[in-house]
C-alpha cells in the first residue's frame, strides 16, 4: 500500500505514467479478490469504501432496476447494514420488507422464505454468515429460489469471504458485499460484486470511475491492500479448518467444561470456523467483556441488559434466547494461537464467578 500513497499516488484516471501505474495496480486488485470468490469476470468486482457500502448500493439498486416490484426478502438477523436500510425504505418508501426468523440455532426458516418469494419481490438480502453467531446460511439455495421468482439476489458475504471456499460464477447470486478489514485488509474499503448482464444502478453519481458504477476517485491504497488480503486469504483458506477451528473449539470446549450453565449459540453443523459465541447464564455480556478487557484480551458482547441503557443483540432476540442469558463473542484467526486460548481458559472461569455471585439476573431481580 505504501508507494500508492506517496511516490506512486497518481489517480488512476489520469493518463500519464503515475496514474496508468494506479490503473495497473487496481487491474491486478480486482483480479486477486475475483480469484477469491471465483468471479467470472473482474470488471464484475466494484471498489466501494467498505461493506456498509456495498449493502446499501446493492439493496437500492435492486429496487431501482426494478419499480415494478415493491418488496424486500431480507432476514431477522442482518448487520444493521441491512436491517436499518430496510426499516428506512419502510418508512419512508412504503417498501414492504419480509424479516424470515431463525430458530434457536440462528437455522434459516426456509419455509416462511418459500412463502414470501413473490413476483412483488425486488431483491433478496441474505447474510452467507451471520456476523455474532457465525451461523453458514445456504445461500446458493437461496438464490436460486429467489430466481425462480424474478427477484434479484443480494448477499452480504463479509463474514464469509475470506474463511469459506466461493465460486460466485457457478451459483445464482447476482451481488455480493465484501469488506477489507474483516478478512485483515485495511479498513473503508470493501467491494460489491455484481454478476454481468444484472441490471444495476449507481447510488453515487459523478465521474466514470467504475465503469460508471460508483462515481468518485478510487482509493489506490486501500484497494491495493484488499487485493493483497484477498491473495493471502485465498493461499491461507485451508487454515481455517487445519489450525482456526482446532482453537475455536478448544476455546468452546474449555469454556463448557470449566463453568456451568454456558451454551455455544449458532448452528453446530455449518458455522464459521473462527466464531465462537458464548451464553452465560445470570450475567451480562458486557460486563464479561469489559473484565476480558482489564486482561488484555479483546472480545465482543452479543447482549446486555441489566444497565437499561444499551440494547440487547437483535441476533439473539430473534434465537430466542432468554434475556438473562449474556453472550460473548470470540474471533479467531490465522493469527491466534493456543496461549490466546489458554489465556481466557485461566481468567474466564473467575469473571464468570464473580460477576454471578454480584448479578441480579442470578437472584431473580432482572427487569429485562
Ligand atoms: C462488518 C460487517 C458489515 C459492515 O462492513 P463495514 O466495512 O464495516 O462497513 C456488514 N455486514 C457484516 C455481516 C459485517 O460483519
Amino acid at each position: 500500500m505504501l508507494p500508492f500513497s506517496t511516490d506512486q499516488s497518481g489517480n488512476a484516471s489520469s493518463t500519464h505514467d503515475i496514474g496508468i501505474a494506479a490503473g495497473v495496480a487496481m487491474k491486478a486488485a480486482r483480479r486477486q479478490l475475483q480469484a477469491l470468490i471465483g468471479a467470472n469476470f473482474d470488471h464484475e468486482i466494484i471498489f466501494t469504501s467498505g461493506g456498509t457500502k456495498s449493502d446499501n448500493t446493492a439493496i437500492l439498486s435492486g429496487l431501482e432496476v426494478m419499480p415494478e416490484r415493491t418488496e424486500i426478502v431480507t432476514s431477522a438477523v442482518e448487520h444493521p447494514a441491512v436491517l436499518t436500510l430496510c426499516t428506512h425504505l419502510e418508512k419512508t418508501r412504503g417498501v414492504k420488507v419480509h424479516r424470515i426468523p431463525v430458530d434457536h440455532h440462528g437455522r434459516f426458516d426456509l419455509r416462511a422464505y418459500g412463502k414470501a418469494l413473490t413476483h412483488r419481490v425486488a431483491i433478496v438480502s441474505i447474510m452467507w454468515a451471520d456476523n455474532e453467531t457465525g451461523t453458514i446460511f445456504p445461500v446458493a439455495e437461496l438464490a436460486e429460489m429467489a430466481k425462480k421468482v424474478g427477484a434479484l439476489f443480494h448477499t452480504d458475504a463479509v463474514q464469509a469471504v475470506g474463511k469459506l471456499p466461493m465460486d460466485l460464477k457457478l451459483t445464482a447470486i447476482d451481488m455480493l458485499s465484501l469488506s477489507g478489514h474483516k478478512l485483515h485488509g485495511p479498513k473503508g474499503i470493501g467491494a460489491l460484486y455484481v454478476k454481468r448482464g444484472v441490471p444495476f444502478s449507481s447510488l453515487i453519481m459523478g465521474g466514470h470511475q467504475e465503469r460508471d458504477r460508483r462515481a468518485g476517485t478510487e482509493n489506490t491504497p486501500g484497494i491495493v491492500g484488499l487485493g493483497k488480503a484477498a491473495e493471502l486469504a485465498l493461499e491461507c483458506m485451508d487454515e481455517g479448518n487445519t489450525r482456526v477451528k482446532p482453537l475455536r473449539d478448544r476455546l468452546e470446549k474449555g469454556i463448557l467444561e470449566r463453568i456451568p450453565k454456558t451454551f455455544v449459540t449458532g448452528d453446530p453443523l455449518a458455522r464459521l470456523p473462527n466464531t465462537a459465541n458464548v451464553a452465560f447464564d445470570s450475567i451480562d455480556g458486557q460486563a464479561i467483556q469489559f473484565l476480558l478487557n482489564r486482561y488484555g484480551i479483546a472480545c465482543s458482547s452479543g447482549s446486555a441488559c441489566t444497565s437499561g441503557t444499551l440494547e440487547r443483540s437483535h441476533v439473539l432476540e430473534a434465537m430466542s434466547i432468554p434475556r438473562a442469558r449474556g453472550a460473548v463473542r470470540f474471533s479467531f484467526s490465522r493469527y491466534s494461537s493456543e496461549e490466546d486460548v489458554d489465556r481466557v481458559l485461566e481468567v474466564l472461569p473467575g469473571i464468570v464467578e464473580k460477576l454471578r455471585d454480584s448479578s441480579p439476573l442470578s437472584s431473580g431481580q432482572a427487569k429485562c
